[in-house]
């Protein structure tokens, strides 16, 4: 199944199919519960988990020294930690935003319920918006670009905000079925995205569960509900959103790409391999974005690896002719960059 390159891809796309059949005649029912509308119950939901693992993250420091976290509750923070993680990055947006690789059947579903488990909306929700992202870079119509407001010290720390979190709260919702067809079509994937609420709870209770089991107790439920799902849930929200604020202001840029993005070392781990953001934008459809030796990217290690179980297949490996055809100083994406950004004007 193909969807529209200019929705799939940035600058770099030559996959573009000229036999793609517009929009499809038939309409299929929305994958979010609440449709287009910013008003909805995923939207409350959305609300409330960034605020309240917001305040625990901060409570989070002096409770550290005073009460109650174990070896267990710790374990359980960093296994949900990079289990929602890795089902963003190698899920939700190395598959299935940009395509970088084919998936057989139950690893498409499992990365839709992976990525899920990290709470940060709907599926098909976060895809059209970074398909969005994408089309538009640093430009009008990007739904979370720190430059939104201008490049003065002032406009740009209220556009670092935006790009963190404001955006979300933005009335203007990104229409999924012109950013994301091909998700729409498929029956499971549609069911997983509308599912949103159910893989909230089950992120949230899995912790407790696994703690309170583990220690007969309900302290030590509460603790793991505490590090396990609360304090988890808001690393894991403000290492993502740093991306769109951090990674589109500051950075190495060695890449060339028509917006601001920058490879930011010190979230590699963090982010598993999605701060090598520079390298992304210049080639969004790359598997592996730290594509320079050194740089650590945990999801393209498991892309491989699940390419060598044979449950990944056409993944797309950069290759070195590729990758220096982009670098800085060298003639060939120069063009292709004009034309984007005429489109994107
Ligand atoms: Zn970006
Ligand atoms: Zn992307």
């Amino acid at each position: 199944m193909t969807i529209s390159p200019d929705v799939l891809d940035g600058p770099s796309n030559d996959r573009s199919d000229p036999n793609q059949p517009p929009d499809s005649p038939t309409p299929l029912p929305s994958a979010t519960l609440g449709g287009e509308s910013r008003r909805s119950v995923e939207q409350i939901t959305l609300l409330l988990f960034i605020t309240l693992p917001f305040l625990a993250l901060i409570a989070a420091v002096p409770l550290a020294w005073g009460w109650g976290v174990s070896w267990l509750d710790l374990g359980l923070l960093v296994a949900m930690y990079y289990i929602g993680c890795h089902g963003i990055t190698i899920g939700f947006h190395r598959y299935f935003t940009h395509g970088s690789f084919k998936a057989k059947r139950p690893l498409r579903i499992a990365l839709a319920v992976m990525g899920s488990l990290a709470v940060e909306g709907p599926l098909v929700r976060w895809v059209a918006d970074h398909r969005k992202h994408h089309k538009f870079s640093d430009a009008e119509g990007d739904p979370h670009s720190p430059w939104r407001y201008g490049e003065t010290v002032p406009a740009l720390l209220k556009g670092l905000w935006w790009a963190h979190m404001g955006w979300m709260f933005d009335e203007e919702q990104t229409p999924q079925h012109k950013y994301a067809p091909d998700l729409i079509k498929d029956p499971a994937i549609r069911a997983v995205s509308r599912q949103f609420v159910l893989w909230t709870v089950v992120s949230l209770l899995l912790p407790p569960l696994v703690g309170g089991l583990a220690t007969m107790s309900w302290q030590g439920a509460l603790t793991a509900f505490f590090w396990g799902s609360l304090v988890r849930v808001a690393l894991l929200h403000h290492v993502t959103w740093s991306i769109n604020s951090i990674c589109h202001a500051v950075g190495k840029r060695p890449f060339k790409s028509r917006d601001k993005s920058g490879n930011v070392w010190w979230l590699a781990v963090l982010s598993c391999g999605e701060s090598w953001h520079n390298l992304h934008h210049a080639d969004p459809t790359c598997a592996r974005h730290g594509v320079e030796r050194g740089q650590l990217d945990s999801s393209a290690r498991i892309i491989r690896w699940c390419e060598l179980a044979g449950w990944a297949y056409d993944v797309r490996w950069p290759r070195r002719s590729r990758i220096d055809s982009r670098r800085v100083g060298t003639d060939g994406a120069e063009s292709r960059r004009k034309e984007h950004t005429a489109e994107a004007a």
